[in-house]
């Protein structure tokens, strides 16, 4: 498979693939550090073709630049301040990012990656779990980015999708910080159409994903099981209806230890693709000439 060696880089590409095989911040399972192979495998493999379901050959030349997988020390903050570094070489050149693997704690490194080209970024975060923790056995754990993101101001909005575990202290952190939440149960009572309505999205857009914002239904290779969450295709419906530029996507928490067979990696090849798929339209809808 010739994609799992990184390039040289081209930033003429129109999506850099960049793993992230980092899950020392996990507080509960580790495994999300061996992702990154597990999705590329679905993601070029032969189980399916490299055609998006909005009609666009992600196998044609251009499309991908492979950035590799980065090698990265079990402590800390040299590991944050590599992979910092790894994505802000990427994102300066201007060329859209999505990573694979990791647990949710890289997010914070990768957006201080992101800050001197997008400090205006809106963040859409897919998640069962807020992830808003003060601490968590540590400031650094995957239930913590997003208090370290909204500290710093990483980002300008934050709106996250999907949640159901919200306890009093995340909900009082979400309130500090100007969390925008929509939980599973406010979706289930909104439309598509007014969803994406009622997120006002606008300007540049970067999207965090948890897998186990889905159900363990569907991703049952998640360190955290928590029932009642989203289909696959709602979530595809979601990524189909923005109208927005999307300037990077993590795509974390596959843990490929608790996978039934390939399960989850194919969602999360499916994921990437659509995710490619959304950046190469740059805001613009689907085709309409198309299935
Ligand atoms: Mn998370
Ligand atoms: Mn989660």
């Amino acid at each position: 498979m010739p994609h799992t060696q990184p390039q040289p880089p081209d930033p003429s590409a129109a999506v850099a693939l960049l793993g992230i095989p980092y899950d020392a911040n996990s507080s509960y399972l580790r495994g999300a550090a061996d992702a990154p192979p597990r999705i590329r495998e679905e993601l070029f493999g032969e189980s399916s073709n490299r055609w998006t379901e909005d009609g666009q050959d992600l196998g044609r030349p251009g499309i991908f630049y492979e950035a590799g997988d980065l090698r990265l020390p079990l402590a800390v903050e040299p590991a944050f301040a590599a992979i910092e570094e790894a994505v802000r070489a990427i994102v300066d050149t201007g060329q859209p990012l999505i990573s694979l693997g990791g647990d949710h704690s890289i997010t914070y490194p990768i957006l201080r990656g992101c800050q001197s080209r997008y400090p205006d970024l809106t963040i859409l975060h897919f998640d069962a779990h807020p992830d808003l923790y003060h601490e968590l056995g540590g400031r650094y754990s995957h239930a913590c980015p997003f208090a370290r993101i909204m500290e710093e101001r990483l980002a300008r909005r934050l709106v996250q999708v999907g949640i159901r575990t919200l306890n009093g202290h995340q909900f009082d952190q979400a309130q500090r910080f100007g969390v925008e939440i929509f939980t599973m149960r406010r979706l289930q009572r909104l439309t598509l159409t007014e969803l994406l309505a009622s997120l006002r999205l606008e300007g540049s857009l970067y999207i965090s994903f948890d897998l186990d914002v889905l159900d363990p239904a569907y991703a049952p290779g998640v360190s955290h099981f928590e029932p009642g969450g989203l289909s696959v295709r709602q979530v595809l419906d979601v990524l189909q209806g923005l109208r927005v530029p999307v300037v990077g996507v993590d795509l974390v928490e596959y843990n490929p230890i608790r996978d039934h067979h390939t399960q989850t990696a194919a969602v999360c090849g499916k994921l990437v693709k659509e995710f490619t798929a959304l950046i190469l339209r740059k805001g613009r809808p689907p085709r309409e000439d198309w299935a």
